[in-house]
């Protein structure tokens, strides 16, 4: 027999997305089960750059970049990979990616981007209120740096579409960026200042706070590896998995890049790719960042952290199950220290994590379609860090049938 959940919300995946719709879920009175084969937030939600970022807006897939992608991907030093016997797996969500760049498309993803990403500093504030621990998310500016001054250009493309919008933009000389932030490379020509941003100083431990404050909220933990869902007759989804059968009649499939697979029995097709990301963290740095700073040339981030300075980057497409490839660790290591030339890198540590990636650089929220009860908070790529605690408000608004805060028709997966 299933253990039944009641009128309960089960949600799959201990992420910081699945955490922060369980905390959501939990404010609106529901019981809450959280089931995850690890602990909270182990996945991407552990090793990523910490950035907190309300004005990234610009989607990953842009008009003409196609022409980066051989060079970036044949170098050694690029930022993107590909493992080349999973071309052929790759090749329809690739196709997917490259049309979502037309021109006319690029605006609508960017302000619904936006309308995920703008609040968060101040949801984060207000999950980690009352939990002693509200100093994991810091005040900080982003700052894009650059060899080249042609990359902080005003009017390319990427600056313009934030401008548009509103984004809080300064653009500064080499020189000035090294008054905010010392330790950078005399090489850096030119830099583009984000302001009004956040940043986490360890994002494992702020998942696994705000995880904790669920707890004290009633939402029950379960670890366990989900292997299959379906509903019964009853309307009743059941959670098979190895430590036996769940059931409730509303689940959030909150998985991360695993989502699409477990949707796939359910004959639920979503373009979903794990995209590989690395980071190297440097435990006595000997140097400090003040804020987030992202090397516009080797697209990787760089933070100082409680556990050492962490760069992380990378786009490798290898699917959901190739172990980790540490060359691309080392790559982020050698870039770091051109980066910052004093960096000590005696004691590193190497990390891999998948984000879950859609085409168009947009999550999936919302009912699943045909699966009565069924809802999905999942595909966040690139800004999973970022938009969880809207997702949660949204999740939580959907499955008690309440108002949602924004539109959340751009997030729907009938939209593929
Ligand atoms: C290198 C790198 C840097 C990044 N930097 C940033 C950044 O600075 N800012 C930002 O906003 N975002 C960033 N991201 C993206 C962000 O980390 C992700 O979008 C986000 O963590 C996704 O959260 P999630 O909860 O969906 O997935 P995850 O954290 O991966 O959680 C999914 C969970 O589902 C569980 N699960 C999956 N399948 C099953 C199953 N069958 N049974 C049980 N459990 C299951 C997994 O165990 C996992 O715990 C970065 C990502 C990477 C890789």
């Amino acid at each position: 027999m299933p253990e039944a959940h009641g009128s309960g919300i089960t949600v799959i995946g201990a992420g910081i997305i699945g955490i922060c719709c369980a905390l959501e879920l939990a404010a609106s009175g529901k019981s809450v089960r959280v089931i995850d084969r690890d602990g909270p937030a182990e996945g991407a939600s552990s090793g990523n750059a910490g950035v907190i970022s309300p004005w990234s807006c610009v989607p990953q897939s842009l008009p003409g970049q196609w022409k980066n992608i051989p060079g970036w991907t044949l170098s050694k030093e690029g930022p993107v990979a590909l493992r080349w016997a999973y071309l052929p797996h790759l090749f329809p969500w690739l196709v997917r990616f490259l049309a979502s760049a037309q021109a006319s498309r690029i605006g609508g993803i960017a302000d619904a981007i936006l309308a995920l990403n703008r609040d968060c500093p101040e949801l984060y504030r207000g999950l980690l209120h009352g939990t002693d621990h509200e100093d994991l998310v810091r005040d900080s500016s982003y700052i894009h740096v650059f060899r080249d001054v042609r990359h902080a250009d005003p009017e390319l493309p990427q600056w313009a579409l934030r401008r548009e919008r509103g984004v809080p933009l300064e653009f500064v000389s080499g020189d000035q960026v090294r008054e905010i932030e010392p330790a950078l490379s005399p090489h850096y020509q030119a830099a583009v200042l984000i302001g009004q941003q956040a940043r986490s100083v360890n994002p494992a431990r702020l998942g696994q706070v705000l995880a904790q404050k669920a707890r004290s909220q009633g939402v029950v933990f379960t670890r366990a590896l989900v292997r299959e869902l379906n509903l019964d007759v009853s309307g009743t989804f059941n959670i098979r998995t190895d430590q036996g059968m769940f059931s409730s009649p509303r689940t959030v499939v909150a998985s991360g890049a695993w989502s699409a697979r477990l949707l796939k029995p359910l004959g639920v097709r979503i373009p979903l790719e794990s995209e590989r990301g690395y980071h190297t963290v440097f435990a006595s740095p000997g140097v400090t960042l003040n804020n987030s700073v992202l090397d516009g040339d080797g697209k990787f981030a760089a933070s100082s952290m409680e556990m050492g300075l962490r760069c992380a980057g990378m786009a490798e497409f290898a699917g959901l199950d190739a172990g980790p490839d540490y060359r691309r660790a080392k790559v982020i290591a050698h870039l770091a220290q051109r980066m910052l030339p004093d960096l000590n890198a005696a004691d590193t540590s190497e990390w891999m994590g998948s984000r879950p990636s859609t085409p168009d650089s947009l999550p999936c929220i919302g009912p699943v379609p045909g699966q009565a009860g069924l809802f999905a908070a999942f595909g966040h790529g690139h800004l999973g860090l970022t938009q969880a605690p809207m997702t949660g408000r949204l999740t939580a608004a959907m499955v008690c049938d309440q108002p949602s805060p924004i539109n959340i028709t751009p997030y729907r997966l009938d939209r593929f």
